[in-house]
């Protein structure tokens, strides 16, 4: 939050909505930015409490005239689109409010004149965690006719996966059958996410303008938080942090590389708290760089436009260019290219798992050997999607480390096909040496926040998915909480890659971890996993639980947080002394109260 000044709050009396309005009345932008900042800060403390946000209120005269964006956002690009949207439209002089799906008041919805939702699928389909209530209401049958509405949803995905944007869609075609008028087709972005976003959010912009054209410019946005969190340093202008430490952490036996990695922030003016992440723009290795150049027999000092900009090929391919994760309209346009008949065949619809073995197990360069194609410079680059920064959950709590940002990094390395594989970001982050500059940014995470200091929390961690619980524990200690920490770790081998080790056992001695439950899988002949930790200790996990723990996983999200959720279920099932499908709404309720958080993917 940044240090502006604090305007007096005073209690909500009956009027609340109206006094609100009444108070905010001639505040100056920084106060009311400080307000609005403030008003989030709480509703995430409070949790469920998010519903208790201060609105304007519907019955006001010319309230409807304003764009309400909400966004449904799990690793932050929807919440992205939708701050640039809300942030142009507001430059536009539209009234404008920005409101993320859980704090967004549903009794609302059928007062909305104009709503424009951008939302983002997961990979089996799902909402994204904040937004599962509203998308239930949408869908259910309490939600009212919206025959004044006039509506617009963007939709993110990934269209490997077989329900691509399948939430986007439900929310267009619902809120159509409800009696709203769609302003302008669905977008449906994919990993690619600008090529489909950026023309959209112009249009919807475009309509906005003519839709509330008559109303008169009122600028009211109240997003939950500041656009960003230092407004000098973004995902856009990332800040050129630099390495203090690079170090492997597991034994040398562990084929699988975990490194430790220490970042300075100093003299940059950027702050995070416990829970956010960091955004890393990584360069792509020289060697996969020039490995495609011989591939196609292109020379990397070809210059190339695209977009109006104007770069050698090399200096496109090695910072600009995804060259790693291979995505559903790149291979269209290589089986073009190659006219492999065998690559075209497996975007057919039938073909989703052919498609997803494809995906999960080839990089750009292993299509680009096995199906030859020519391809020219410039075909090349405007093929090929836009490298995106990577975000690494922040390993530590600025008031133990200070100016520094801490982060645990899986190096990604195989064989395959031949030859070297390696994850960008990984490879690019455990390669380099001491004094090398990496740009960053920070991705705050208002759903992975820890609670008051007397609360507990739990935390299921394996891999390095501990990575943020090292920050809370740290944090939780410094600031002094009294709430208890549980963590559940696990990973392959106690004697390889017991991450942070020594630090657990320094803070179980100290009294900033009260309990450690270890997983190790492979340490016996049949696997143990986090999950069976949780049905061993249910009891005792149902208590902490039921006297208002909160709960956080952080780690794989297509098995290990599913499996961990379906533990949870059994907990509640066996101590609780509910039905299953009781335990799984219980669940969904500490989710949508902000008790059970998720940062998985
Ligand atoms: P990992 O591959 O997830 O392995 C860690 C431990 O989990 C191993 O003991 C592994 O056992 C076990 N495991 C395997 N399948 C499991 C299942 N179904 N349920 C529970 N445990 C299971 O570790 P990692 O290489 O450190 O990767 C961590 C994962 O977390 C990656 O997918 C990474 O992308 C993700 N991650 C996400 C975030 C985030 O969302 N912010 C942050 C950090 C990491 P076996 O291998 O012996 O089966």
């Amino acid at each position: 939050m940044p240090a502006l000044p604090a305007p007096t709050l005073v209690p909500l009396p009956g009027e609340g909505p109206v006094e609100i309005l009444r108070l905010l009345d001639g505040l100056d932008a920084p106060t009311l930015w400080w307000l609005s900042g403030y008003a989030a800060a709480q509703a995430s403390h409070a949790g469920g409490a998010a519903r208790a946000l201060p609105t304007a209120p519907v019955r006001e005269a010319g309230v409807q005239e304003r764009l309400t964006i909400i966004y449904g956002s799990q690793t932050g690009n929807a919440r992205r689109l939708a701050e640039k949207l809300a942030h142009d439209a507001e430059n536009a002089g539209l009234a404008v409010r920005l409101v993320r799906a859980d704090a967004y008041p549903q009794r609302e919805l059928k007062s909305e004149r104009l709503l424009y939702i951008v939302i983002s699928t997961q990979g089996d389909g799902d909402p994204p965690d904040d937004a599962r209530g509203l998308v239930d209401f949408i869908v259910g049958k309490r939600v009212p006719q919206l025959v004044d509405l006039k509506y617009a949803v963007l939709g993110l995905g990934d269209s490997s996966y077989p329900l691509f944007c399948a939430i986007g869609r439900r929310l267009d075609a619902r809120l159509s059958e409800l009696g709203g008028a769609r302003l302008l087709a669905a977008g449906e972005a994919d990993v690619d996410i600008e090529t489909v976003a950026t023309p959209w959010l112009e249009q919807a912009l475009g309509a906005a303008r003519e839709t509330l054209k008559a109303a008169a410019p009122r600028a009211t946005v109240t997003p939950l938080r500041p656009h960003a969190v230092n407004a000098e340093w973004s995902r856009e202008r990332p800040f050129a942090a630099e390495l203090l430490l690079n170090q492997r952490i597991v034994s040398r036996d562990d084929a699988r590389a975990v490194h430790h990695v220490e970042l300075s922030l100093d003299g940059s003016g950027l702050t995070y708290e416990p829970g956010d992440a960091l955004g890393v723009w990584p360069t792509n290795a020289s060697s996969l760089v020039e490995a495609v150049l011989d591939t196609l027999k292109l020379d990397g000092e070809t210059r190339v436009t695209y977009s109006g900009e104007t770069h050698t090929l090399h200096a496109w391919l090695s910072t600009r260019r995804e060259l790693t994760r291979l995505a559903r309209p790149f291979i269209a346009a290589h089986a073009a290219h190659a006219r492999a008949e065998d690559l075209n065949r497996l975007l057919a619809p039938d073909r989703n798992n052919d498609l997803a073995t494809l995906l999960n197990t080839h990089q750009v360069i292993d299509l680009l050997r096995e199906f030859p194609a020519a391809w020219n410079a410039d075909e090349l680059v405007a093929a090929l999607r836009p490298l995106t920064p990577r975000l690494y959950s922040i390993a530590s709590s600025r008031r133990s480390v200070g100016d520094e940002v801490h982060l645990t990094v899986a190096n990604v390395a195989y064989e395959a096909f031949g030859h070297a594989h390696a994850g960008t970001a990984s490879s690019f982050l455990t390669s380099r040496e001491n004094g090398a500059r990496v740009p960053v940014f920070i991705e705050s995470n208002d759903r992975f926040r820890l609670p008051d200091a007397d609360t507990d929390v739990i935390m299921i961690g394996p891999g390095t998915g501990v990575a943020p619980f090292r920050a809370f524990v740290q944090e939780r200690y410094e600031a002094g909480a009294r709430g208890r920490n549980w963590l559940f770790f696990g990973n392959r081998h106690f004697h390889d890659d017991f991450l942070y080790q020594s630090e657990w056992q320094d803070a179980l001695r100290k009294g900033a971890l009260h309990r450690l439950d270890l997983a190790f899988s492979r340490d016996q002949e049949s696997k143990i996993y986090v999950q069976d930790r949780l049905r061993e200790h249910g009891r005792e996990l149902h208590a902490w639980i039921e006297s208002g723990a909160r709960l956080y996983v952080c780690g794989d999200a297509t098995q290990m947080a599913r499996a961990v959720h379906e533990a949870l279920a059994d907990v509640f099932v066996t101590h609780g002394g509910i039905d299953r499908e009781s335990a799984q709404a219980r669940l969904s309720e500490l989710i949508q109260q902000g008790r059970y958080a998720r940062d998985v993917y």
